[in-house]
């Protein structure tokens, strides 16, 4: 992924893709202490516009607060650096990876003095499980690995080292064949995805997992809005058991990444009819309406680049 044309913002300046590198010492990339963000840009009739910005970035500053950090940039200043990178490259649509990591000034946990640097890169990067799964839905495993517990990492911050957990998780599922892993916390409850939030249906409500042990996903409070405001259905935070999921309806994950993904099995316990639900269906295309920028009354969910 390191030898393409483009550019990269960093601290304030755009940088050769090729060129956008860090010594090996870099204090983050040992204990793994940064914290980043997942942003997507559609492209719109009005050029490429940046879904959420504002509340990603806030979300990129509160994360750096949980785990101490300061990230030595405003709100502003890095709204108007994730629009920059984009005009740079000239992107039509974007995948925009905003991360903060300590410098390579000091080693070991005690380090002080360490340098807070940030970085945006971005890509094109299409459907992140496929376009099939966004049709066709995916078949899901409940995971080995429990989401970390409330007191062992913050999960309101999205953090790099809590990528750990996610990555074995997920490597576990496909592993065994499946497409994504369902994690669940520490007391046994459905927690998300490894890079998603969970939705179920069932018997005309919609529930989700309270957000203990899981990332206050931007795309599920926007799907949460969606639900209760324009469709009219309820939304139920609740602590769900594994087999709320295989007796549901309907599942589906979010994500900036995945976007709306329906769920078609878990642990091999087909999920309904086992293809996308009606619900699924609508609350996807009423998502991809408004990230596109093709309902006007949520534009002001949009920046245009
Ligand atoms: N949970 C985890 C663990 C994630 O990595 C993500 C992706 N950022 C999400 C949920 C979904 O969050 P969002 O909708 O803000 O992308």
């Amino acid at each position: 992924f390191d030898d393409r044309d483009g550019s990269i913002w960093m601290d304030g300046e755009f940088v050769d893709w090729r060129e956008a590198k860090v010594h090996v010492l870099t204090h983050t990339l040992h204990y793994g202490v940064g914290v980043f963000e997942g942003v997507r840009a559609y492209a719109t009739d009005q050029g490429p516009a940046i879904f959420r910005l504002t509340r990603h970035t806030e979300r990129l500053l509160q994360s750096a607060k949980i785990m101490g950090m300061t990230i030595p940039f405003s709100v502003d200043e890095i709204n108007a650096a994730q629009c920059e990178i984009i005009r740079k490259n000239q992107l039509k649509s974007a995948y925009l990876r905003p991360m903060a990591f300590y410098g390579s000034e000091a080693m070991g946990l005690h380090a002080k003095g360490l340098k807070v640097h940030l970085s945006i890169s971005a890509w094109e990067w299409g459907a992140y499980l496929g376009d099939e799964a966004l049709e066709n839905g995916i078949r899901v495993k409940t995971s080995s690995f429990n989401r970390h517990h409330v007191n062992s990492t913050m999960a309101k911050a999205k953090t790099n080292g809590h990528y750990t957990n996610s990555i074995m998780a997920l490597q576990e599922a496909e592993n065994a064949g499946y497409d994504e892993a369902l994690m669940l916390d520490t007391n046994g409850y459905v927690a998300e995805g490894s890079g998603e939030n969970i939705f179920i249906v069932r018997r005309g409500k919609v529930y989700t997992p309270s957000l203990t042990s899981a990332l206050e996903g931007i795309t599920r409070d926007t799907v949460v809005q969606l639900m209760q405001e324009d469709m009219g259905l309820e939304v139920i935070e609740k602590q769900i058991t594994r087999d709320e999921v295989y007796t549901a309806d309907e599942a589906f994950f979010t994500g900036t990444a995945a976007e709306v993904t329906p769920i078609n099995s878990l642990d091999d316990r087909v999920i309904g009819s086992g293809k996308r639900g009606e619900v699924t269906t609508d609350i996807q295309r009423r998502y991809f309406d408004v990230v596109n920028g093709r309902n006007p009354d949520r534009m002001d969910w949009l920046t245009v680049v």
